[in-house]
């Protein structure tokens, strides 16, 4: 999906851009209420000389292409519970989800966008809100399902799924990245360790043992052994030719 940047003029009519500097909390989701608008149509009715409401948002969303009206560090006029400081007006970031064309396709535009946000603010879904949560409006209509909300339950999953599926495929941290390293290089010593701890068992015979080693040497394959092993052969022959030391 395709996402540009459009903002509307800091001087729109009826203070829809009022400039007021925010550091978001929250995104607030919204259906724009109308079945027939685009998400380019939304964009240009906020600065249509017909339009006389004091009412803006962030982000609008289509099947095809998400249009940033408003930067995400100025509020917007979204959540209808005016402009206290704690409001949802001056704390969250509006994103109005269109109701024309296809609209699974949108919706899940929707749901790719606020993953992506919410990933790049290290935020959950708990950051997420519904206009309603604000205000009391049902809106976003679309997942209002008679007052049940199961279209926001199901807009929160999805959302979910899309964080999970990223955090899998995710490049790693330094901080895993080196945890990993240090775990390779001491599998990498104990390798070093076990091998030479292999090679210990299987050496030729010492000087010692060569006596011993050449009596038995019809028997014995193969011709390596540990130290121990050289020792307990050099005794047993040693006993065996009645040699004391
Ligand atoms: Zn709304």
């Amino acid at each position: 999906m395709n996402y540009r940047v459009d903002h509307i003029p800091k001087n729109t009519a009826k203070d829809r851009r009022p400039g007021l500097a925010m550091q978001a909390t929250t995104i607030t989701i919204h259906n724009t209420g109308n079945p027939s608008s685009t998400a380019a149509n939304e964009r240009g009715w906020l600065t249509n000389p017909s339009n006389d409401r004091t009412a803006s948002f962030h982000i609008v969303v289509d099947e095809r292409e998400a249009i940033e009206c408003i930067p995400l560090n100025e509020n917007a006029w979204h959540a209808g519970d005016g402009s206290g400081a704690s409001s949802g007006n001056r704390t969250s970031i509006g994103i109005e989800i269109c109701e024309s064309g296809n609209y699974a396709k949108t919706l899940e535009n929707a749901a790719e966008l606020v993953a992506s946000m919410l990933r790049e603010r290290g935020w959950g879904v708990d950051r997420l809100r519904r206009h309603f949560d604000w205000s009391g409006k049902i809106c976003p209509r679309l997942m209002y399902d008679n007052g049940k909300w199961t279209g926001w339950t199901t807009f929160k999953n999805m959302v979910s799924a899309r964080l999970a599926a990223k955090e899998d495929n995710e490049e790693m941290t330094p901080e895993v990245k080196k945890m990993i390293e240090e775990l390779q290089a001491t599998v990498q010593k104990q390798n070093e360790r076990i091998k030479s701890m292999e090679d210990q068992r299987n050496i030729p015979a010492p000087e010692w043992a060569k006596e011993a080693a050449e009596y038995y040497s019809p028997h014995m394959n193969p011709k390596t052994g540990s130290y121990d092993f050289w020792r307990a052969l050099t005794i047993q022959y040693r006993k065996e030719k009645g040699i004391t030391v």
